[in-house]
């Protein structure tokens, strides 16, 4: 942060400005070369973006990096129509559509095309002189790159739009190196449920101190936790793919490889995805269904609990619960009593800002709740309540889940649960998530862990140090007993006795 109010942040404040014009000159000068219609549409453009990038900067307290950007391109429209409200298009029409109309009418005097081409090179030889004169302030932009990066408009989306494409979609969507295959085939039955969290932040789970009961259900049904640990990422993109690959918390370290269950699914273990988020990798699997179509197979009444069905201004949202995930357990339980089988749930979770949206009303155990999606100006407690309940409906997912594997006679069942990442309720400032990780707070950083067993499985906990996102892959891999070649490593199973 700089403070403006001294001396030395209002000169980098005015430096930053300065680069800032001299940017915008040189682009605009650029396109002029070719038309100064088209500079003008370009520049109406730029501001409209502008507009509605500050607003959800404003809004949320979010920075416009690469994993934000990740996050809004894969994003579904449930989640789109949460973060959007009359306002946005109040601002974008005083402070964006108007000036921009005002571009395309405001009188420019004739130049040849030789004096435009000069534009950008005099703006660009400004910004070197300013920017060599200045070797303190330019220190300081250096420092603060990864935050300034993600708050300068436009350059902040223009360039990690185009980011993302460049890594994240090619990382994620596309190819994937095959891994070797193990010397074995898996050993016997039983079902592995692999519960991958959205935005769940340790610090407020009772497992790990938190002062209120936010764990009655894991707790009753008998789950262990593991201590927290560090994700590798502060979005959902990044941090689920940690969890699915074999190298963790390294997973950017390397080509992008075939993820969890793609991988179990050549083993011929059957693979089976529920997902009520996005941001998976590409996956080849038996099955994936959505929260729309787990709940046409729903025939359990926590599976069927529903939102309020609401539509406003012709626009429905059909976000179902997270106990839609629940919708067909019970067959693949029975199912795996003879065939080894993962099921990877995918929370909707705590994400926010509608914290208050995310499980149904019967899960409230705390009140009052802030039904503000503009978090800054929610009462802290008050937001802390809604955030809390969401957790305590997780938690009650997970004991439902516990609850219907208990149930079948003789199945040896493992459940595991983490998060992507954490989630900030506005602790020195920060809300939401997708913070640099280089400076993220521990709020966001940091996942929870834990881990349920049927009578038939249970195992003692071995290798309790392991980070999560370093633990699901080989953890996986050991309940399956493909550990003889291939990519297992046994440092990284929880389970795995010390040589
Ligand atoms: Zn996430």
């Amino acid at each position: 942060m700089v403070d403006i109010t001294t001396l030395n942040g209002a000169y980098a404040l005015v430096v930053v400005e300065i680069i800032q014009l001299c940017l915008f000159v040189a682009v605009l000068g650029v396109v002029s070369i070719v038309s100064v219609t088209a500079m003008r549409i370009v520049a109406g453009a730029l501001l409209i973006a502008d507009v509605v990038a500050l607003y959800f900067m404003v809004a949320f307290g979010i920075l416009l990096n690469q994993e934000m950007i990740a996050n809004i391109l894969n994003t579904d429209s449930g989640e789109v129509s949460a973060l959007i409200d009359w306002k946005i298009f109040a601002w974008g029409t005083i402070l964006g559509i108007m000036p921009a109309l005002w571009f395309l009418r405001i009188k420019i005097a004739p130049t040849t095309v030789w004096r435009r081409l000069l534009i950008a090179p005099v703006a660009l030889g400004v910004l070197a002189a300013v920017l060599a004169l200045s070797p303190k302030t330019t220190n300081w932009i250096d420092k603060n790159g990864l935050d300034l990066g993600g708050r300068i408009l436009p350059w902040s989306y223009v360039a990690n739009t185009v980011r993302y494409f460049d890594q994240d979609h090619a990382r994620y969507m596309r190819d994937q190196v095959q891994l070797p295959d193990p010397t074995v085939t898996p050993t016997g039955a039983g079902l592995v449920v692999l519960v991958i969290g959205e935005s769940a932040r340790p610090q407020s789970f009772a497992f790990y101190g938190y002062d209120r009961d936010t764990n009655p259900n894991t707790r009753a049904t008998g789950y262990r936790a593991l201590p927290a640990s560090d994700a590798c990422a502060t979005a959902t993109i990044g941090g689920v793919a940690c969890i699915l690959s074999r190298r963790g918390r390294d997973e950017r370290q390397g080509v992008p490889e075939e993820p969890l269950p793609s991988y179990l699914t050549r083993q011929g273990i059957k693979t089976i995805v529920h997902s009520n988020n996005t941001g998976l990798p590409r996956l080849r699997v038996d099955a994936a269904l959505v929260g729309s179509q787990l709940a046409e197979i729903c025939t359990q009444e926590f599976c069927a609990e529903r939102f309020d069905h609401s539509c406003v201004s012709g626009i429905c949202d059909d976000i179902f619960p997270d106990g839609v995930l629940l919708s067909g357990v019970g067959d693949i339980a029975h199912s795996a009593l003879t065939q080894p089988t993962l099921l990877v749930l995918h929370m909707g979770g705590s994400h926010g800002p509608n914290y208050f949206q995310k499980y149904p009303q019967k899960y409230a155990a705390f009140d009052p709740v802030c039904t503000d999606k503009f978090v800054s100006r929610c009462d802290t407690e008050q937001l802390k309540n809604a955030y809390d309940n969401t957790i305590v409906y997780t938690d009650a997912v997970l004991g439902e889940l516990a609850h219907a594997l208990g149930g079948v006679a003789g199945l040896k069942a493992t459940v595991l649960y983490t998060s992507d990442h954490g989630e900030s309720l506005g602790e020195d400032g920060y809300y939401a998530h997708a913070a640099p990780v280089a400076s993220a707070p521990a709020y966001q950083l940091q996942v929870p862990f834990l881990v349920w067993q049927s009578d038939a499985a249970r195992q003692a906990i071995v290798n309790a140090g392991v980070a999560a996102q370093d633990a699901i892959f080989h953890t996986v891999l050991g309940q399956f007993g493909l550990t003889q070649g291939g990519v297992y490593r046994a440092e990284n199973d929880i389970f795995a006795a010390p040589n």
